[in-house]
């Protein structure tokens, strides 16, 4: 197969893919008290390497799928947290009280865009959740080795 063989069947794997999901994806924390409806695919995912996605995730890197505001629901209780990102920008962290799973971010002066950190665990629907680029790698895990073919970011880019 000839390189350009290989990037179109590539393609149509993807697009077979993505047309297979069903909208809506529904996700859930552990405890099952908070759940989300997307409604349609996230504008971009990023994995985030900085030391406070470090702690929030108890991994090396968060994802976050930024998702237009219009297209997400959530069900159920939350309590939030919010701290200034280096940014200056302020950045809420809603929760579910129950299990302590971290479920969305956002900008109280930005709400048009969703930060999504929980996603749907179905293997069927990851695919969509693989991040374009990883952010912030100047904070990086020695051992984590990045994937190829990603955009890399020593810090915010956006
Ligand atoms: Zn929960
Ligand atoms: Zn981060």
């Amino acid at each position: 197969m000839t390189e350009k063989d290989m990037k179109d069947k590539a393609v149509t794997e993807s697009a077979r893919t993505e047309s297979t999901l069903e909208y809506p994806l529904k996700g859930e924390c552990q405890c099952g008290n908070v759940s989300y409806a997307l409604y349609a695919a996230p504008l971009m995912v990023m994995a985030c390497h900085c030391r406070e996605c470090q702690k929030l995730s108890t991994s090396p890197f968060s994802i976050t799928a930024v998702v237009d505001a219009k297209d997400i629901s959530f069900t159920g209780e939350l309590q939030s947290w919010e701290r200034i990102a280096e940014s200056g920008n302020r950045n809420r962290a809603l929760f579910c009280p129950n299990c302590g799973n971290r479920i969305y971010h956002f900008n109280p002066d930005a709400p048009e865009t969703v930060k999504l950190k929980l996603k749907p665990v179905n293997i069927a629907q990851s695919q969509l959740f693989e991040p374009q680029a990883h952010v912030w790698v100047s904070e990086k895990v020695g051992w984590y080795q990045l994937p190829q073919d990603v955009k890399v970011f020593l810090k915010q880019p956006f």
